[in-house]
């Protein structure tokens, strides 16, 4: 839900922005009623094909990056996603666009989203957790960690860890986090009009965050 609400942060799209939004969802094969006016969040499980996520099918369309452009791209446990999809994210992550080819067609889409992935401490979950025990061999917890190459993270802008937080805790501390997040909009706002901020530093930030937090809410 965290992940969900940055796209609430974000500029609001321009005129040309929503045309090109509007395309790449009319080219998937999507039934628009209207125009896409939000940002886009699209959140492919790690069981989809390549095809779904990168493009593709009997004749290229959109993949899910694609789907996502100029808005957010949120993979939750990044780790479970096949390690060569998560490779051919790479690229597009830093032309900003695809390449989708097939037997006699090759089509370029543009693939400028901002990547929000989450990852576990270990396969159980609870590895460094104060209130229960990890059931993990080092082996295993070395292993998943291992999962996400060093180019991959190289590629990945912010790295937040996030402490299980007591469900107690979370429903009192709703105001707060309103007005933060009212805060860091007003924040964002003021820099856009300003030109203080370039739009595409924001949108290609990539944050990771353990997933306590984030399966709780
Ligand atoms: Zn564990």
């Amino acid at each position: 839900m965290p992940a969900k609400t940055l796209t609430s942060l974000l500029p609001p799209l321009s005129n040309d922005e929503q045309v090109a939004v509007t395309k790449l969802h009319s080219l998937a094969g999507k039934l628009l009623d209207d125009i896409v006016t939000d940002r886009p969040f699209r959140a492919p499980h790690h069981t989809a094909g390549r095809a779904t996520l990168i493009g593709g099918e009997t004749y290229p369309r959109p993949g899910e990056i694609s789907l996502a452009h100029l808005g957010v791209l949120f993979l939750d446990e990044i780790p479970e996603y096949p390690h060569s999809i998560l490779e051919s994210l790479r690229q597009p992550i830093e032309d900003k666009k695809i390449a989708v080819s097939r037997a006699n067609s090759h089509v370029e889409y543009p693939a400028d989203f901002m990547l929000v992935g989450t990852v576990n401490p270990c396969p159980c979950g609870y590895y460094g957790d104060a209130t229960r025990e990890c059931s993990c061999a080092a082996t295993q917890i070395m292993a998943y960690q291992k999962r996400l190459s060093g180019p991959m993270l190289d590629r990945i802008d912010l790295i937040v860890s996030v402490s299980r937080v007591p469900n107690d805790t979370l429903l009192t501390t709703n105001l707060q986090t309103n007005i933060q997040q009212l805060a860091a909009k007003s924040i964002i706002t003021i820099a856009t009009e300003n030109n203080l901020t370039d739009t595409r530093v924001v949108r290609n930030t990539t944050i990771i965050s353990q997933t306590a937090i984030l399966k709780q809410s």
